[in-house]
């Protein structure tokens, strides 16, 4: 056991349960009431998740091997604090938390909480970057050194031309064949996609084909999204690189609950399929499984459908998918119209196929960086996403000297206490000094030292996190002397589906996590995936608990900002089972998440 954790738990027990034996229960009312802009009103709560949109990370907790790898005891514990309304920050700005505009009187100081005071301010980006330098950027760094297209209007999207305002610029430059690929993607898209001449050809052909031997001039990809948000978009960067790499037209089964989530991605087209395609219903549409089944038994590539569905979604027990297989690729090459649904990011088994892997390795010079172009190319909040997004960055998070994401993301709240979290990121956080300890003195005697903010990002689905953190600061100066402001922008209390607000504050919570200078998120979380993907971060990964238990380290640095393969292939194309330590021999660029020791990630030959 940590000695020095455990004293720091212990005082920091002692100062809640001293400081604050009056706790202030306000009455929660709709989220973001206080932001004025508009964005939730009318906003009303979708349903919970079930049924075969449950959340696949804590299946793969639950119905996987077992996943604990560490074992220790924690000194201390955090008080729990109930939900209060102390969040007002030191500098008097104030969360777009849902609270109450009731008076909330705590130790008898009366706060009022109003939404002028709860709104972003209009304050200018950085001391250094205001709007007027804003003009003056380079052009190379607009559009990502190249990663992205010119030409596109850039009052319809915002965050594609702005997004270099708001991040330290990435020291991993795409590679020339990368950006040759993508803009050679771009103009397949143009040619083929909707609204040209050719894509009306080409779904004719398709969707009156019977048999058989179809050809079509444009092959097309269709995504179907599974899981939450993050889920949806690893394996969407995934389906990506497929279609790029095997010259399809991406499309995209975007529902009305990703409505004004992403700006069009590519240059004058939609990646979205058409209302009137026949192809958003899946059903008496021949499975991948029984193409493969098929091809077993026969041998034969004579019986090819023209539409194919294939189910590359997360499953520990499924058949194996041979997905990574050349003989499979070449079945489905000849296939005009893949309907993909997945959750995972399985650009590992795309490597694992030695025409795609040379392809992918010129594409990428650095292979833990895929992730972070291809999520910074497609990618970019709408204009309503980006309004909320640059207005609450300025107003809350530019000023700070440093700014600290923190992503809690609890897999069983019914089975894990909240103080157990706490304490959690706690350990994590102090132990590393990512924020400072507090201490009993006055704050008299610390106001001496250094002065600086630091902004914590608090994302959770529950508020007790960025509460319990904001009132430790709030109350008792730091150590260190620093000043931390705590934020949390939404708290959705639980995962919902099929609902268009609840998609747009997880996106806004991801991208603005994205914007932090140092990460700290939750093992397994794709959701923590897309953030330090988009945010060139190396990610200090909390230990995933699931009751009331402790753990040691409670956190540990992540050796790349890749995504996680959570169910990479078990088996060699012939079909023997490939155990894990042959994976990592025969792939030498693969390694182990160190958040899943089932799951793979990319890493650089010189690792
Ligand atoms: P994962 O389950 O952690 O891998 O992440 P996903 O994004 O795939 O699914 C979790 C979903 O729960 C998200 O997409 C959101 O809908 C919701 N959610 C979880 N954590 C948060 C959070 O911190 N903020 C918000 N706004 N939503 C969250």
């Amino acid at each position: 056991m940590d000695q020095i954790m455990g004293q720091n738990c212990m005082s920091l027990r002692m100062f809640l349960v001293i400081a604050f034996p009056v706790v202030v229960i306000v009455t929660v009312t709709l989220m973001y009431q206080n932001s004025g802009f508009g964005l939730f009103e009318g906003f009303s709560g979708g349903i919970i998740q079930g049924g075969t949109t449950q959340n696949v990370t804590a299946e793969l907790l639950t119905g996987g091997p077992n996943v604990t790898t560490h074992g220790f005891e924690l000194g201390g514990r955090v008080q729990n604090i109930t939900h209060d309304s102390l969040g007002e920050s030191e500098g008097g700005v104030k969360e777009l938390q849902g609270r109450s505009q009731n008076d909330a009187t705590t130790e008898g100081r009366t706060k009022n909480i109003t939404a002028a005071d709860g709104g972003p301010k209009n304050v200018s980006l950085t001391s250094s970057t205001n709007e007027s330098t804003q003009h003056a950027v380079n052009h190379d760094d607009k559009l990502l050194g190249g990663l992205l297209a010119s030409g596109f209007d850039e009052t319809s999207c915002k965050s594609r031309m702005q997004s270099h305002l708001y991040r330290k610029a990435s020291p991993h430059k795409p590679s020339p064949y990368l950006i040759s690929k993508l803009r050679g993607y771009e103009e397949i898209h143009r040619r083929c996609g909707p609204s040209s001449k050719t894509y009306d050809k080409s779904m004719r052909k398709i969707e009156h084909s019977k048999n058989n031997g179809v050809a079509t001039t444009c092959k097309y990809l269709i995504f179907t999204p599974a899981n939450g948000l993050g889920n949806q978009m690893i394996s969407l960067a995934a389906t990506f690189l497929y279609a790029v790499l095997t010259d399809r037209v991406l499309l995209v089964k975007f529902g009305s609950d990703k409505h004004g989530l992403f700006c069009e991605p590519f240059l004058n087209s939609t990646w979205i399929l058409p209302k009137k395609s026949p192809f958003w219903n899946e059903k008496h549409i021949e499975t991948y499984q029984f193409l493969l089944e098929k091809d077993r038994v026969s041998n034969s590539t004579e019986d090819l459908p023209p539409v194919l569905f294939m189910n590359l979604q997360h499953s520990l027990n499924d058949p194996e998918k041979l997905f990574h297989c050349g003989h499979s690729q070449d079945l489905l090459r000849k296939i005009p119209m893949l309907i993909l649904q997945s959750d995972q990011y399985f650009v590992p088994s795309m490597f694992m196929n030695p025409f795609y892997s040379m392809e992918i390795t010129k594409m990428f010079l650095e292979k833990d960086v895929v992730f972070h172009h291809l999520g910074r190319y497609l990618f970019h909040p709408s204009n309503e996403a980006w309004e909320f997004i640059r207005s609450y960055y300025k107003a809350h998070l530019a000023k700070a000297a440093e700014r600290i994401g923190l992503q809690i993301r609890v897999f069983k709240p019914e089975t894990t206490p909240t103080q157990a979290i706490m304490d959690l990121v706690l350990s994590c956080t102090l132990k590393h000094k990512i924020l400072p300890e507090v201490g009993l003195e006055t704050s008299v005697s610390y106001a001496k030292k250094k002065q600086t903010t630091k902004a914590v990002l608090v994302a959770s689905l529950s508020p007790e996190y960025g509460d319990n953190l904001r009132t430790m600061y709030h109350n008792k100066p730091t150590i260190s002397g620093e000043v931390i402001q705590v934020y949390q922008p939404s708290h959705e209390g639980h995962q919902k589906s099929n609902d268009n607000k609840h998609n747009l504050k997880a996106w806004m919570d991801m991208y603005l996590l994205s914007l932090s200078d140092v990460l700290v998120t939750t093992s397994l979380s794709t959701f923590g995936y897309v953030a330090q993907g988009l945010g060139n971060l190396k990610p200090w990964l909390l230990y995933r608990i699931l009751k009331n238990e402790s753990h040691f380290p409670a956190c540990e640095r992540d050796f790349s900002l890749e995504p996680c393969y959570h169910v990479p292939p078990k088996h060699y194309c012939n079909g023997m089972p490939m155990p894990t330590k042959e994976l990592f021999s025969s792939f030498p660029y693969l390694r182990e998440c160190k958040d899943f020791y089932l799951g793979v990630k990319m890493v650089n030959d010189s690792m």
